[in-house]
């Protein structure tokens, strides 16, 4: 029996595809084959699936919708479990008395989408997150944020699975949040579900502060190119585009990777960019930001697979 088959007797609900080409999951549209790529369709068997994997010794890594990823040409061998569309469950009960709104949502909800529905239901906390193209486990990994806004103002609770299949219940506190960190990442850990809090507000100055920030995303962001959005984190006291542009960086292409002309912070697919391209890039532009101005670009996009 093939890894696909034995998986396919695990995975019943779900989804089980062969040799998948990771292209079509990440947003920057790079990605050679993963052995297997599964879409669990409960928690229950997403649980299971991951000690198959254990048991049997295979590979396994957890994506959402792959938008802050790069994936290597080779693809990945082992097992690619994709939460995203599935288990996003979205439940809420306002708080008696204090005009707050408790939100319960799986993590394979988009954030997009789940920030816009409690934002026009009149509660604020969650604008930031309306034009981040991720769902809520990957935002809860990354501690994703903008304009000022970030996963931690809001989160109070996550449910979380290690790679052994033991459930572990984490508080705000204890989730260790930081600038595009947590104890989720550092340790390995997977999000089954969150519990999140915002606030009582008015619809029509939260709706003008979404529809402001979704302006000022069109305005800056390359949008109309793939790419994993910020591909280095800010280093302190800096701003990584800011950086790359002074470094004369602008439009620096490998191949069909290139620095954006619009926003130098974001490296863009222009065609048929491949991984080691942009990993290329990546590393020339360190490079260059260091010999300028003597500080180290740490790369945001989460790499995996064989390059
Ligand atoms: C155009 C564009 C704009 C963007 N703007 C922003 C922005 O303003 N702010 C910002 O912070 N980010 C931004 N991003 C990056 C990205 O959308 C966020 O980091 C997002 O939170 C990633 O979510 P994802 O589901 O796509 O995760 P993926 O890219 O699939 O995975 C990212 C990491 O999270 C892990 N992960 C995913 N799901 C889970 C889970 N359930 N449990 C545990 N780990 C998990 C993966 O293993 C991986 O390490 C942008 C990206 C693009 C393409």
């Amino acid at each position: 029996m093939t890894l696909a088959e034995q998986m396919k007797t695990v995975i019943t609900e779900g989804q089980v595809l062969e040799n998948e080409p990771m292209k079509n999951h990440t947003t920057f549209r790079i990605g050679g084959p993963a052995d297997v790529l599964v879409c669990p369709g409960t928690e229950e068997e997403f649980i299971d699936g991951l000690k198959w994997c254990r048991k049997h010794l295979i590979p396994v890594y957890v994506i959402g919708n792959g938008s802050n990823l790069l994936v290597g040409d080779k693809g990945f061998r082992g097992v690619i479990f994709k939460i995203c569309k599935t288990m996003d469950a979205l439940d809420f009960e306002e708080i008696e008395g204090n005009g707050q709104l408790r939100i319960y949502a799986g993590s394979g909800i988009m954030l997009a989408r789940m920030a816009k529905l409690i934002s026009a239901k009149g509660y604020t906390g969650l604008e930031f997150a309306t034009g981040i193209p991720g769902t809520l486990g990957g935002g809860v990994t990354m501690n994703a944020g903008a304009y000022g806004g970030e996963m931690k103002q809001v989160l109070q609770s996550v449910r979380t699975v290690d790679m052994e299949g033991n459930v572990l219940e984490l508080t705000k506190d204890e989730l260790k949040l930081g600038y595009r960190t947590s104890r989720v990442q550092k340790e390995q850990l997977i999000v089954l579900s969150a519990v999140l809090e915002v606030t009582k507000g008015s619809v029509d100055e939260i709706m003008s502060e979404v529809d402001d920030l979704s302006r000022q995303r069109k305005e800056k962001q390359p949008l109309e190119y793939p790419s994993a959005g910020s591909t280095f984190k800010r280093p302190e006291g800096y701003f990584a585009g800011k950086l790359i542009q002074d470094a004369g960086l602008k439009g620096y292409r490998v191949g069909d990777a290139m620095v954006s002309e619009k926003h130098s912070g974001f490296v863009v697919n222009t065609g048929e960019a491949s991984a080691k391209d942009v990993r290329q890039l990546m590393k020339d532009v360190d490079a260059k930001v260091f010999a300028e101005f003597g500080v180290h670009l740490e790369p945001e996009i989460r790499m995996l697979g064989e390059f």
